[in-house]
């Protein structure tokens, strides 16, 4: 068993980078890539951590995506196998990470007009090492007891169409995809269900488009994707030989219903699947050298 998605306390995870390496050893997982939301700053620990335990880990990150998707539906990027030294991708990040900055800034500014008591220092202290989030908006209220969930906070304050949202800066899908392919990665679309389409043939249009601009592959296995999509994914994978990849999405104590491994229990990601996004990766390294 492997899980090839899961998230630190670098961005909106629970878990530090080496505590993620520890549970992948006691649970046995084959391999894991940790995939912060728009950072890379916990891989220099996630991969001496792994060194450190003997797990196999894979470095990544996931990009949230500037595209437009019917029934609230979002994209994501996932980088696999990057290089957490290209000098592009640390740029580009961290840029986004100073626009998140003051984006919430502008959150904040709008609760504090809702007669909502929170501060930019609450915030900072409470994200941590991490990029700000609207999930560290959330604990905070709750811990207030301005909510009495982190659910209520999203419902009431913090979801698209709420009094204290804010859109967040984001790269397109050509620029996303440049950028993870320059850093040496495998460009793979994250839970492809949740773009939301109405319809499969729209969901493959819309896989195919972004194959245009590169796109290797996506995600197959994922602890929400319903069985028979997955198997329509996998079929597509076969048809056209896009690289397939999975995981959990866990997130530690931030996302309690999911489990490291299987997800929401009955989640499993082959093992070939990681040795087949090796080969591939290494096929394309091999290539990127030769054109040199
Ligand atoms: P941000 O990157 O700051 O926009 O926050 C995105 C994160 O907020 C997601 O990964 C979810 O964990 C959480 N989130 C977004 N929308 C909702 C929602 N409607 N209900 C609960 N959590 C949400
Ligand atoms: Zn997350
Ligand atoms: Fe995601």
């Amino acid at each position: 068993m492997i899980d090839l998605q899961m998230h630190s306390n670098f961005s909106d995870g629970s878990d530090s980078p080496t505590e993620l390496v520890r549970q992948a050893r006691a649970l046995g997982l084959r391999a894991i890539a940790l995939t912060d939301h728009d950072t890379i700053d916990g891989l220099p620990e996630f991969l001496s951590a792994g060194r450190e335990l003997g797990v196999t880990t894979v470095p990544g990150v996931e990009i949230s995506i500037d595209t437009k998707l019917p029934n609230n539906g979002h994209m994501h990027l996932l980088g696999l196998f990057i290089d957490p030294e290209a000098g592009d991708l640390k740029r580009t990040l961290d840029y986004l990470r100073e626009q998140r900055n003051l984006r919430a800034e502008k959150i904040i500014r709008k609760l504090n007009e809702l007669n909502v008591p929170i501060t930019m220092e609450e915030l900072l202290a409470e994200a941590g090492e991490g990029s700000i989030g609207r999930p560290h908006v959330a604990k905070i209220l709750l811990r207030k007891g301005v909510v009495s969930s982190i659910q209520e906070a999203f419902d009431v304050y913090l979801a698209k169409g709420k009094p204290a949202y804010m859109d967040k800066v984001k790269l397109g899908e050509a620029d996303a995809i440049r950028m993870v392919k320059d850093a040496g990665g495998l460009a793979i679309l994250a839970h492809p269900h949740l773009m939301n389409y109405d319809t499969w043939e729209e969901t493959r249009d819309k896989i195919l488009a972004l194959r245009e601009l590169g796109l290797d592959g996506f995600e197959a296995y994922y602890s929400t994707m319903p069985a028979e999509f997955s198997q329509k994914l996998l079929a597509l994978a076969r048809e056209f030989d896009f690289a397939v990849s999975g995981g959990s999405d866990y997130h530690g104590a931030n996302k309690d219903n999911i489990r490291m491994g299987v997800g929401l229990g009955d989640l499993h990601v082959p093992d070939a699947v990681y040795d087949q996004l090796k080969a591939r990766w290494e096929a394309q390294r091999s290539a990127v050298a030769a054109a040199k």
